[in-house]
């Protein structure tokens, strides 16, 4: 239930609430809670003497469930979705009972061994060049990032690194400063709001292109590079963004990717809420060129049944990123720096510690199988083409960009209620 009483405090700090407000029925989407609702209902300050699990359990249906927006209803409509199902759930579980932190090989082997192995997995699902895969034997691997928003930070510290060393030798006679004043990256105007952020804390400068119907096209790119470079700035990165946030748009990743590889820039794909469908062969078209990237990641936290957090991410080289975040002090030793087959992954992230998120992603693929995930993508992609459909069929809304993977973006035509509903806020 949702719903929150006012406040009825006992002696003890707890609100008194009739079991009547807590009907289960009543099944709100959005609590009607208001900001600071939660503080009354608890004791200013952690009890000295243990308290009983029933009155813990209790408390989650007198303080947490009224203030919980229920991103699982159907009813939810907002944002992308997140992802979950009785498989991840019940992994998390476990990964919290064996709550092991997998920062090197030595601190927890199953923990990175089988994160190697489920990177390796996901990948083959969506067809991923053998150069980003670990199995391959090359220098590419795959890592569990928390989020989408930190796999393009890393990306970018490591297209930073890369740039850093090409541009010292090439220019012995400029300093660190000098060279990290130059950097100049690149991204679409649609792209999400974490790629700012990324330039932002990274310390250098993103431009952001004019996007053609919402996508990137490499001309325009291009000339960004070379106005840049004629201005006396060094390219180094582009983030390309397979599945906007704004309206599910794919950048040409065709003509993106032989722009970026001819100025010798770092691609970051960023296929946020997208990439899930690319385990499905028909809405892999906007994967054209990926082998002109240099990392990719999407969250199946997002679409693909596992809980968050779990974002995917490859690299063609995490030698950049690994040298990147390079601080090796004796208390993380022994190391088994071996790429491919056990890295040591607190060199992949920002963190040291990390959670054994690949746990979850084993048992979704087995306990789904790959062809009931490609069923569950396509039942999707299928609602948001039925709904499209009305909307066209309809007189009075109409979609307002193309229609991609399980996004609709939909307008109401009838600009009068337009204005009146604008007027009446
Ligand atoms: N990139 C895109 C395209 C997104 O749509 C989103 C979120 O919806 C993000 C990045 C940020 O994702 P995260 O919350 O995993 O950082």
């Amino acid at each position: 239930s949702n719903t929150i009483p006012t406040k009825q405090t006992d002696g003890n700090g707890k609100a008194n609430i009739s079991p009547d407000k807590l009907d289960p029925k009543v099944s709100r989407v959005l609590p009607e809670v208001k900001p600071g609702y939660l503080k009354p209902l608890i004791p200013d300050a952690a009890p000295e003497k243990p308290e009983k699990w029933q009155d813990v359990m209790q408390d989650i249906e007198r303080v947490i469930m009224p203030g919980v927006t229920h991103w699982h209803s159907p009813k939810l409509h907002a944002y992308f979705p997140t992802a979950n199902s009785y498989p991840a759930i019940v992994a998390d579980m476990l990964s919290g009972a064996i709550a092991c932190i997998g920062f090197t090989w030595i601190a927890s082997p199953a923990c990175t061994q089988l994160e190697v192995v489920m990177m390796d997995w996901l990948g083959k699902m969506l067809e991923l060049p053998a150069e980003f895969l670990a199995c391959s034997g090359g220098k590419g691997g795959g890592v569990i990032q928390g989020t989408a928003s930190g796999s393009t930070l890393v990306a970018l510290l490591g297209a930073k690194a890369k740039k850093l060393k090409e541009v010292k030798e090439l220019h012995p006679e400029w300093d660190e400063h000098t060279i990290l004043g130059k950097l100049a990256g690149y991204c679409s105007d649609q792209a999400h709001s974490s790629v700012e952020r990324a330039g932002l804390l990274g310390g250098v400068k993103l431009g952001s292109v004019q996007s053609e119907n919402h996508r990137m096209r490499g001309a325009a790119l291009e000339k960004a590079i070379e106005q840049d470079v004629a201005e006396g700035r060094i390219p180094f990165y582009a983030v390309v963004t397979l599945g906007t946030t704004n309206s599910c748009a794919f950048d040409y990743l065709d003509e993106c990717g032989p722009v970026g590889n001819k100025h010798n820039l770092w691609i970051h794909l960023d296929a946020a809420y997208a990439g899930s469908a690319f385990i499905c062969m028909e809405y892999r078209h906007p994967m054209k060129g990926i082998e002109m990237a240099d990392s990719f990641n999407f969250n199946p936290h997002k679409w693909m049944r596992v809980n968050f957090d779990c974002s995917a991410m490859w690299l063609k080289d995490p030698s950049w990123v690994v040298n990147a975040f390079n601080a090796d002090p004796l208390y993380l030793y022994p190391k088994h720096d071996m790429q491919g087959s056990a890295p040591d992954y607190r060199h992949w992230q920002i963190p040291l510690g990390r959670r054994f998120r690949a746990l979850k992603l084993w048992f979704v693929l087995r306990l789904y199988g790959v062809e009931n995930l490609q069923a569950h993508i396509r039942r999707h992609c299928n609602f948001a083409k039925q709904f499209g459909d009305l909307c066209v069929a309809h007189s009075r809304f109409e979609p307002a960009a193309e229609i991609n993977m399980g996004l609709v973006c939909f307008r109401l035509t009838d600009t009068l209620v337009v204005q009146e509903i604008i007027g009446r806020k």
